[in-house]
């Protein structure tokens, strides 16, 4: 190949880790019109500018295939707690709720200031309220036929394919039937199936059935299928990661392709409606939860399949509330405290905050064994499951902060669970082939210059559950689509973000 005449920006001297997986090496790397255009040795061509990255990790920027971050990306467009990390693209629309419709919205999204590249599911649990709205019963023909058509409507504007959250309202309302004829649709258009599964800690119709349920729709829809923060949460799961990875395998030798993503972290999060009561429930919505609340008998029936839901997650000081706008002044700590402050029982003090708002809590059910199993699969990704931070509000989980520096530094650099190449394959171009993403996720001329520059030996998390508020050390440059973002260690404040649709999608 020719060597270009003239470069917008030179890496230098850093190491290559590709994102393939391949072991690392020493080269240049240059960057002109937002492209990767030459890799080697570039000290001798023209750049506008250079960066000197030598002792450095140069990697592809890294891909988080599965977030939350469309909920706030109007208020937060810029991006900073992922920006930090070194993610350059994020998914959202994940666990069966997104923003609707896609088309229009992915429009709008584009005139905002995007601090990194956004890309978006549709969720199921979205698209079945549009047709049924809360209805706790299956699909007519008539109704099944009305969601498939918006499923292709939105796979057509650029969805990268179906998210369900078949643990929580109204998802949870949907049998297989109605999933595998829905990812029939995302199948012909070439997308993805991302997965919550219906129930991840024992409280419904267990882990392992529900893992059986994701692995059928692979089976009988021939959909990819990405299983969501793959995890053994609660006392009657404790252990059986093993059982979980051993079963995706077993899908893959038969020929269906099933993966996952994980968060590196012992606890999980989410709202309080998707934790603490039974889910009939919560049918019809919030506003039905608090008339039923309100009722004496059934009071005392929502009270009794809650202390069971608490009680499975590792009892009332397992939980803390991580965000409840009515009362911020009950912002990180445990149920188990806030019912002593209120004199109520800590699961009555639950439903009564519940019965005012729905807030989003951190749970402390999984159990470390389990965590480095599944982190130890080459089949997983590593997704954070977390939403935009606004600096310094809540007591958000800390996964929003520190997922994929603290991925590096516990699982490659502290136990050695897999190679720094390995890790980084596993955030770049395993989740841009998933979701389909088109020419990033590798180090390779001729791909978007989307690229993340660290050091392997100080790259780590700061946020903490008490104080997550702290972006992560060791990530030194950060490059969306050929812009310096990120520069030795902080934010530029620029906005070179790009709303991407599904490779392929008009
Ligand atoms: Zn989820």
């Amino acid at each position: 190949m020719q060597p270009p005449d003239r470069l917008d920006l030179v890496l230098q001297g850093g190491k290559i880790v590709d994102g393939a997986g391949n072991p690392w090496y020493y080269g240049d790397v240059g960057i002109r019109d937002g492209r990767i255009e030459a890799i080697g040795r570039l000290d001798a061509v023209e750049s506008v500018a250079r960066i000197d990255v030598a002792g450095l990790v140069v990697s592809p920027g890294f891909i988080d295939p599965h977030t939350h971050a469309d909920r706030d990306l109007r208020q937060l467009p810029h991006c900073q707690n992922y920006l930090h990390q070194g993610v350059t693209t994020v998914v959202g629309g994940n666990c069966g709720d997104s923003l609707y419709p896609i088309g229009e919205t992915l429009d709008s999204l584009r005139a905002l200031p995007l601090g990194i590249n956004f890309a978006q599911l549709l969720g199921h649990g979205t698209v079945r309220q549009q047709v049924m709205g809360m209805a706790d019963r299956p699909a007519t023909g008539q109704e099944l036929s009305a969601m498939a058509d918006l499923v292709a409507q939105g796979m057509a504007q650029g969805a990268l394919g179906m998210s369900t959250g078949l643990r929580y309202a109204p998802g949870c309302y949907a049998q297989l039937e109605e999933v595998v004829e829905l990812s029939r649709v995302v199948a012909r258009f070439g997308g993805v199936y991302t997965t919550h599964v219906r129930d991840d800690s024992g409280d419904s119709v267990g882990l392992v059935p529900a893992t059986e349920e994701a692995i059928a729709v692979a089976r009988r829809s021939r959909v990819p299928v990405q299983i969501s923060h793959l995890k053994a949460t609660g006392r009657d799961e404790w252990g059986k990661a093993p059982l979980l990875v051993g079963m995706i395998e077993d899908a893959r030798r038969e020929g269906l392709d099933v993966t996952f993503d994980q968060y590196p972290y012992a606890a999980t999060g989410g709202r309080l409606s998707g934790t603490l009561p039974p889910r009939w429930a919560l049918e019809g919505g919030h506003e039905k939860f608090k008339e039923r609340f309100r009722d004496p008998a059934i009071q005392q029936r929502i009270r009794e399949g809650t202390m069971a839901n608490v009680d499975r997650r590792g009892g009332p000081d397992a939980i803390f509330v991580a965000r409840f706008a009515p009362d911020p002044g009950l912002e990180g700590k445990s149920l188990a405290l806030i019912g002593e402050g209120m004199g109520l029982d800590a699961v009555d003090a639950g439903l009564e905050m519940l019965s005012v708002s729905d807030g989003y809590i951190v749970v402390f059910s999984l159990k470390d064994g389990d965590v480095d199993h599944i982190a130890g699969s080459p089949l997983g990704m590593v997704g954070s499951d977390g939403n935009l931070a606004d600096f310094g509000v809540g007591t958000p989980h800390p996964r929003c902060y520190g997922t994929f520096p603290r991925f590096l530094a516990r699982f490659v650099r502290e136990k050695r669970l897999l190679t720094l190449e390995e890790a980084v394959r596993r955030m770049t171009s395993a989740p841009a082939n998933r979701m389909r993403l088109g020419p990033r996720g590798l180090l390779k001329e001729g791909m978007i210059a989307d690229i993340t520059v660290f050091d392997p030996e100080a790259i780590a998390d700061r946020a903490t559950f008490d104080e997550p508020h702290q972006h992560p050390v060791g990530v030194e440059y950060v490059i969306v689509n050929g812009q310096v973002a990120l520069e030795n260690g902080k934010s530029r404040g620029v906005s070179p973000g790009h709303v991407i649709r599904r490779a392929g999608s008009a």
